[in-house]
């Protein structure tokens, strides 16, 4: 289908300052003219017609950390590990509708039991199911300490690690996912993987031609990871000045993932949270944000990723996350370039998606409002294109 959006405000994800009364023109999905309604040439046969007036066209936001297997909310964990494997698929197809119908057109799954996320990034690709495009990483992998054990991978050398890498991608892995971090029992953090096993798991990754993503919530992991060339820290809980100036140096992503406390320290005041669990909640919120500062004041380059389904956040509220970075000190502007160009930069598909630029294919939004000036308007999702097509 061809259509034109005519009169818009235009924010196109380049870095550039928004425009108002601009059109844009999709054929046979690709973004083929921008400019002024006055200047637009002949209109075409057969072309669906969009007054965007009053509305403002965003690229269709990517989110780089989501669970589709799981639905949120304070049992978020219970749910990953009892839910049937039946179960927790027919969750992910009503989750992956959910963040697309948000406006989320393209979406990491860091970490989904037996993989089943590869199938759910195969099902919105085919056309199966309606979803983002989804890179998916297969099992969640870590060495004991990270995750419970029944949620993940397990492995203990760094032989068993490099097989399970290689196991995903086998299945289709689209991206590889390792936990870096863990607590023992008396609260302290290490690095569960470390130097040789993380180097392993880079290069495994790296000669695929895969990025490789590490959960992050201690000092010392996150400072292994870094080092050994991981590509993205996710969440990033606790860092200190040195590991921050190296992922800047470096070009390590950080994905602060906001929403996990966030949504954590809302349900746990509503319903109720053991005191120890939200004092952690509490703890790691200001450390979370005290780590999101560093690292904006040194330059590191930052993607927006909610946790949706691995935390108590809903798929569908990427705008709340946008919010949490713009409250911690983010400009708006690049809050919003953290959930469209930056991040797909760091998922690899800037060349198709991105920002919206003659060329590139049509996954836009339409805002209802200016959400340059109000984060807000973020919410109010008017329509969404996905390759040209309009799925709402
Ligand atoms: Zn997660």
């Amino acid at each position: 289908m061809d259509l034109v959006i005519r009169n818009t405000r235009l924010i196109d994800g380049t870095g550039a300052d928004p425009t108002n009364r601009v059109s844009v023109e999709v054929t046979n999905g690709t973004i083929s003219w921008i400019g002024e309604e006055t200047a637009r040439p002949q209109r075409k046969a057969h072309q669906e017609d969009i007054n965007g007036e009053g509305l403002t066209l965003i690229p269709g936001m990517i989110d780089c950390h989501e669970h589709f297997t799981g639905d949120g909310g304070l049992e978020s964990m219970d749910r990953l590990l009892d839910d049937t494997q039946e179960i927790f698929t027919l969750k992910a197809v009503g989750n992956a509708r959910r963040a697309l119908l948000s406006g989320v057109t393209s979406a990491r799954d860091v970490g989904a039991r037996y993989g089943i996320n590869i199938l759910i990034a195969k099902g919105t690709a085919s056309g199966a199911i309606m979803g983002p495009r989804i890179i998916a990483a297969g099992e969640w992998l870590q060495y004991p300490g990270t995750w419970p054990a029944g949620l993940t991978r397990r492995t203990e050398t760094p032989e068993e690690l490099l097989l399970a890498i290689r196991d995903q991608i086998d299945n289709g892995a689209g991206l590889i996912k390792v936990g870096a971090t863990g607590f023992r029992a008396n609260g302290e953090q290490f690095g569960s993987l470390g130097p040789e096993a993380l180097n392993v798991a880079v290069r495994a990754a790296h000669e695929a031609g895969l990025k490789i993503a590490a959960h992050c919530h201690g000092f010392e992991g996150t400072q292994q990871a870094v080092e050994a060339g991981i590509d993205s820290i996710e969440h990033g809980t606790y860092t200190d000045e040195e590991t921050i100036r190296l992922m800047a140096q470096k070009g390590t992503y950080m994905i602060p993932t906001m929403s996990t406390w966030d949504t954590r320290e809302r349900l746990g005041n509503q319903y109720g949270m053991p005191a120890h669990q939200m004092a952690d909640t509490l703890d790691r919120k200001e450390n979370s944000i005290a780590s999101f500062k560093r690292a904006l004041r040194e330059g590191v380059k930052i993607a927006a990723g909610t946790d949706a389904g691995g935390c108590p956040a809903r798929h569908g509220f990427i705008a709340r996350e946008l919010e949490l970075m713009i409250d911690a000190g983010m400009s708006l502007k690049a809050a919003l370039e953290s959930a469209t160009r930056e991040a797909a930069n760091l998922l690899g598909i800037l060349d198709e998606v991105g920002t919206i630029e003659v060329g590139k294919q049509a996954d836009m939004v339409l805002i209802d409002g200016d959400p340059h000036s109000d984060p807000a308007a973020l919410r109010n999702v008017w329509a969404v294109f996905q390759g040209g097509s309009r799925v709402t």
